[in-house]
């Protein structure tokens, strides 16, 4: 049956045009999230921002706020938040992730979607939904799979709904997905952009997941859930206090850490009675939207993927701040900066429920070979001129080492329970009828390419 599994998932990628990237490799790795070295910042990033002004007046009205309302604040403020102003990924930005290094790994996702919609049963309806979609390029690269493999999909109706609060990114999300900006934007409506790829496919643009019209759906969300808030929490000996963010009395102009004196109703209710760690960090903002994903995969069929850097349960401070390439001290320039936290997948876990099979974290490097990558490195290397073909191994080598994105990056997949079950057995001497065993999930098995 594997072998079966791993022919069909080869078969698709093989039917991928042995084209050379359009996307090769633009970014030197220093400037992924994670060999960025440490800036220090300036006295203008320290206390300049209206967004820094808008944060010390609240807090000296109402005092000190939580971790999570702090980086919401700075993340997606309507008017100031870092991912409402401005396009932060590129030469220009302040980081670059794994689709924008490379196209291969948009195809590999666009393949995995497939084959999880062939192993449910092939149904009429296919919403491939994307959370956080950023500049669009791994929807693009996914959506250009779906062309190549028509004759596969053809009996699907296709279409595309983008999770996405910023108005910037989803002028460009549109730019590359539909060729245009200047679709319909309806202000106020739960769809606030609509359009049509060149090949006739529908695309929506949602501020919110519980938007997103019912229906079998596969869900790809990538470096999505390390920008939604945490809560910080530290034991001490009267027990957990939650972190907050204060005005520094004595640097005017400036933020800094304290303690709550008093339990909070976040660390009452976010921190488990078993923990071992001495910090935690919890996003309860992601938990909600890991519950949502539960509830529609389980009732309505379908999966989500979530790859992200991430830890299971293992690690305590993650917070972190980018600026430039750089590291940058999270309580600087707020809305100047992105703010970011690793994954716990442990909680991801734990809050999906039982409605849902959980497979992973595996790491990025083990999801992409599983994936067939080096048979996709093979067709378009073959296919490639000398400098396409160091680009390609450089963006391989990026995605898939273990120093580099390779072991830090994690897979993640919620699957419908019945993708996972075992076939019925024979019990006593009455044999029941056995149904053929679910194919492997592409990605999280080690499969044997011919
Ligand atoms: N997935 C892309 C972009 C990652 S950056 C990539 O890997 O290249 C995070 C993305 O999530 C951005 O598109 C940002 O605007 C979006 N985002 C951040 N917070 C969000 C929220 N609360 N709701 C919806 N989208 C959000």
């Amino acid at each position: 049956m594997t072998r079966l599994c791993a022919s069909k998932t080869h078969q698709l990628i093989r039917l991928i045009h042995p084209v050379s990237p359009v996307r090769p490799v633009r970014w030197p790795v220093a400037s992924t999230r994670f060999w960025s070295s440490s800036s220090s910042c300036s006295e203008e990033d320290a206390s300049g921002s209206t967004m820094l002004r808008h944060l010390t007046s609240k807090i000296k009205a109402t005092g000190p706020i939580s971790v999570a309302e702090y980086m919401r604040e700075a993340l997606t403020n309507p008017v100031m938040g870092y991912y409402v102003k401005k396009n932060m990924l590129g030469a220009d930005g302040d980081f670059i992730t794994s689709p924008e290094i490379s196209q291969i790994f948009g195809e590999l996702l666009g393949v995995w979607v497939v084959s999880e919609w062939i192993a449910a049963g092939r149904p009429k309806q296919l919403q491939l939904v994307e959370l956080g979609p950023g500049k669009g390029s791994l929807a693009s690269d996914v959506l250009r799979v779906f062309a190549q493999l028509q004759p596969v999909l053809s009996a699907a109706s296709v279409s595309l709904h983008l999770v996405e609060v910023s108005p910037v990114l989803s002028r460009l999300q549109a730019q590359t997905l539909v060729g245009t900006a200047d679709e319909v934007v309806q202000e106020g409506r739960p769809v606030y952009r609509h359009g049509q790829t060149a090949a006739g496919l529908p695309v929506s643009w949602y501020r919110r997941l519980e938007d997103i019209p019912a229906g079998f759906s596969v869900f790809l969300a990538h470096e999505f859930f390390d920008a939604l808030p945490i809560h910080k929490f530290q034991r001490t000996e009267r027990g957990w206090r939650e972190v907050m963010v204060d005005v520094d009395h004595e640097r005017p102009g400036r933020l800094r850490f304290v303690l709550a004196p008093s339990p909070t109703l976040a660390s009452n209710t976010l921190v488990q009675a078993d923990e071992s760690r001495d910090h935690v960090e919890v996003c309860a903002e992601g938990g909600v939207i890991i519950q949502q994903l539960a509830r529609r995969v389980s009732k309505h069929g379908g999966a989500a993927l979530i790859a992200d850097y991430g830890h299971d349960g293992t690690k305590t401070d993650t917070f972190r701040g980018f600026k430039g390439h750089s590291l940058h001290h999270v309580l600087a320039s707020p809305g100047c900066a992105d703010l970011t936290a690793d994954v716990d997948f442990s909680y991801v876990r734990r809050v999906a429920g039982k409605g849902v099979a959980c497979l992973g974290p595996l790491s990025q490097k083990n999801f992409l070979k599983n994936m067939g990558i080096d048979v996709r490195m093979e067709v378009l290397l073959k296919n490639s001129d000398q400098s396409t073909r160091e680009q390609l191994q450089s963006s391989y080598e990026a995605l898939t080492d273990g120093a580099k994105m390779g072991e830090r990056f994690l897979f993640f997949g919620l699957l419908h329970p019945s993708r996972l079950a075992q076939p019925k057995m024979a019990t006593g001497l009455k044999l029941e009828k056995r149904s053929p065993a679910p194919p492997p999930v592409a990605g999280f098995t080690e499969l044997q390419f011919a």
